[in-house]
């Protein structure tokens, strides 16, 4: 590359660097001094440095780039049986979540179905932007009752502001990492401020606690949708089985107590009493299928992209 076009070009990316570091620093600044500490759902204490409006707006950058790569790769998966399949659980799940949680009607509720068969995989990021991989049913072999019981927990991760929870977690980790990165002009590092938003929403471990939360608020989820408890059991088995030929990215996102399926197992008479005999109508959560269905979920276009 000719010299002087690669120190404009650095000059550029230092430029743009700096801007994205204090932008995520301030952040993080002002989000401490707001919110530091918050009670979860099941009344937890959670260590909050993200207040949940920063976690959605950056959960919104990282679902965006996250459904452009997809696309570019061709990735987007056009099975319109599966849409409607993934369109009515998630939804009838979506309806019970706004009946309870009322400030996430605003959410921008979507689901981006990935042609990835190999990988077995489903995540709900802050602001209710869900994913589902094709290796759910290909590798794990999940029925209808069974994906109910996943996105349940999925869902309940975002309802419980883990998503925010595990950005504060990286954010406290890595700020002065990435503030000692643009000191040494290392370029290397601006990959780690930029994919922050995607890896903090979505490719860090949750914690133990995190995990019983979202069992006991998803399991719940799923029986006022109408849902078999005892596919929560199923659930896990069919997990530990599809480990046994291959990795399981869920598995090492959610990481599973020993006693997980006896404790859920326990759960199931208490949460037959609450399941719901009566349909429920479902939410109409959007699909994505491409670049412009990101455009046309709902509370895509109002001012605040995610309300809380
Ligand atoms: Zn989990």
């Amino acid at each position: 590359m000719n010299p002087g076009l690669r120190a404009r070009n650095n000059a550029s990316y230092s430029f743009e660097l700096r801007r994205l570091v204090k932008r995520l620093l301030t952040a993080a600044a002002v989000s401490v001094l707001i919110s530091a500490c918050a009670t979860s759902p099941t009344g937890r204490n959670q260590l909050i440095l993200v207040s949940p409006e920063v976690a959605a707006v950056e959960s919104q950058k990282a679902y965006v780039s996250t459904v452009q790569q997809l696309d570019a790769e061709q990735k987007l998966l056009d099975d319109p049986e599966l849409a409607d399949r993934v369109q009515l659980i998630t939804g009838r799940l979506v309806a019970i979540a706004i009946d309870e949680y009322p400030h996430t009607r605003d959410w921008e509720w979507s689901v981006v179905l990935i042609d990835d068969p190999s990988t077995v995989n489903a995540w709900c990021m802050a602001g209710g932007r869900m994913a589902v991989y094709s290796g759910l049913f290909k590798a794990a072999h999940l029925d209808d009752e069974e994906l109910a019981q996943i996105m349940g927990h999925e869902i309940s991760h975002a309802l419980a502001n883990h998503t925010a929870e595990r950005m504060s977690v990286a954010l406290a980790s890595s700020a002065g990492v990435i503030a000692a990165g643009v000191a040494a002009e290392n370029t290397g590092i601006v990959l780690v401020g930029a994919a922050l938003a995607a890896k903090l929403a979505i490719e860090l471990p949750n914690s133990r606690k995190s995990e019983a939360e979202a069992d006991q608020i998803g399991i719940e989820l799923a029986a006022k949708a109408g849902y078999n408890p005892a596919a929560a059991v199923s659930l896990w088995q069919k997990m530990e089985l599809a480990a046994g030929s291959g990795p399981v990215e869920f598995l090492s996102t959610h990481p599973s107590p020993d006693n997980r399926r006896e404790k859920l197992r326990a759960m199931v008479p208490e949460m037959l009493e609450i399941q719901r005999a009566a349909y429920v109508s479902p939410y109409p959560v959007t699909i994505i299928r491409d670049e412009a269905d990101l455009a046309s979920a709902p509370g895509q276009n109002s001012a605040s992209p995610a309300s809380y």
